[in-house]
């Protein structure tokens, strides 16, 4: 029975947007949730980009250690051989890629400009694909841009022709929002038949169908006989009005009429870190939580007119369709309102072990205590915010990582 897995492009689709920024440390710490959450894949980044490529080398030996275990750490390139060669010096150990090439008549024409007709693409995806091979990629996804604008007869010759070279999975990406429910149920039913395929919905918000569309996209790949993979953000993240919200995504697989207990998610995601994660994302990225954000937002179960509150005093499946604690919610959250010790860039090693001694992390010795606060100091200049216990803990806990990270490399 073919099941639906999530590949979270927080790290990638996310951070790409307009005003949107995360720290290398930040985006390390959201690798560590995603993993925790039971993600299949997190899109880590762009291991062509110099900025990235001790962050992304960090990450693979956090995955190697075990930290970030089992999710697949997967890079983002354009199906150009020059972006190919570079991922592999830059970035050695990355095995899981997407190779991204615009397969639209409008994008063909109007991006490409002449440089590239129909069948210029499929052979620079196939070269592509070949040599990612070659170079040792595995379980490589092809993502056809603008899929939702392709002529399916085309997209269906593209995507026999990435299965040919050697691709796992087919990126759908709709990249403008511009699918219904209704079209690409059709469209990736015809596909995932004459291709059989696993299929990737890259869903954009556009006209607020995001998370409808990959769950209408993934059960047409299921019923099909496939696999799916459904492209996700943190909090909805991701260019223009975003990508398929992640928590969303989870509880309408999980929970809405029809989808639930008749289509699986890939084993692992464990719901009740939602919470933690949301909450952290929305710190490092800096943007509020809606308060009617679903599962997340501050409404999500509140009740205050008198028939909702009776009613879901009396029984919470009056007005809950699921349950706070599934989220991670519910635990009392402590917020000092006394003296504060915090760490930051000029902090003394008086202040910065009061903080660790909270935290009970303890050091061996007066130089190890010196070398974490030399750390934690950088951290804070890194991301430019006061410093939280998850980034705390991370920085003792592996100094020589978040050394790494800090650090860039030409
Ligand atoms: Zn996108």
């Amino acid at each position: 029975m073919p099941r639906i897995y999530i590949i979270d492009v927080t790290n990638r689709d996310g951070v790409q947007t307009s005003r949107i920024c995360l720290s290398k440390l930040e985006k390390t710490i959201i690798n560590i949730y995603l993993n925790n959450f039971g993600v299949f894949q997190s899109e880590f980044g762009f291991p062509f980009t110099h900025h990235e490529i001790n962050y992304l080398n960090a990450n693979l030996e956090l995955a190697e250690m075990k930290v970030i275990s089992p999710m697949r750490l997967g890079g983002w390139v354009r199906a150009i051989p020059g972006d190919i060669e570079l991922a592999f010096k830059n970035v050695p150990k990355i095995k899981y890629l997407n190779l991204s090439i615009s397969t639209s008549a409008q994008m063909i024409k109007h991006k490409f400009q002449g440089k590239l007709a129909e069948k210029d693409v499929i052979k620079a995806m196939q070269k592509s694909v070949n040599l990612a091979l070659q170079k040792g990629g595995r379980q490589l996804g092809v993502n056809a841009e603008d899929a939702s604008r392709t002529d399916l007869k085309y997209l269906i010759e593209f995507a026999l022709a990435a299965k040919e070279a050697g691709a796992s999975r087919i990126r759908y990406c709709d990249t403008l929002g511009y699918d219904s429910p209704f079209s690409i149920y059709q469209r990736v039913t015809t596909l995932a038949e004459k291709v059989k395929i696993p299929i990737e919905l890259h869903c954009h918000n556009d006209l607020g169908l995001a998370v409808a569309n990959s769950l209408s996209g993934a059960k047409a790949a299921l019923d099909a006989g496939v696999d799916a993979y459904i492209n996700t953000c943190v909090n909805g993240v991701g260019e223009r009005a975003g990508n398929a919200d992640i928590v969303s995504v989870v509880l309408a697989i999980m929970y809405s009429q029809g989808i639930e207990k008749k289509y699986k998610l890939g084993e692992g995601i464990k719901l009740d870190v939602a919470w933690r994660m949301c909450k952290y994302a929305s710190y490092a990225l800096n943007i509020p939580i809606p308060i009617n954000q679903p599962g997340i937002g501050a409404n999500a179960f509140a009740h205050e007119s008198g028939i909702h509150a009776d009613g879901a005093l009396k029984n919470r499946r009056n007005y809950e369709l699921y349950d706070y604690e599934d989220l991670g919610r519910g635990e009392p959250e402590i917020i000092d309102t006394g003296r504060q010790i915090t760490v930051g860039e000029y902090s003394g090693i008086k202040g910065f072990r009061n903080v660790y001694a909270k935290l009970a992390v303890k050091f061996r010795d007066d130089r190890e205590a010196a070398e974490v606060l030399e750390l934690a100091r950088y951290a804070n200049v890194h991301n430019q915010k006061p410093l939280v216990n998850e980034e705390l803990r991370f920085i003792a806990k592996y100094p020589k990582i978040a050394k790494k990270i800090f650090q860039m490399s030409c």
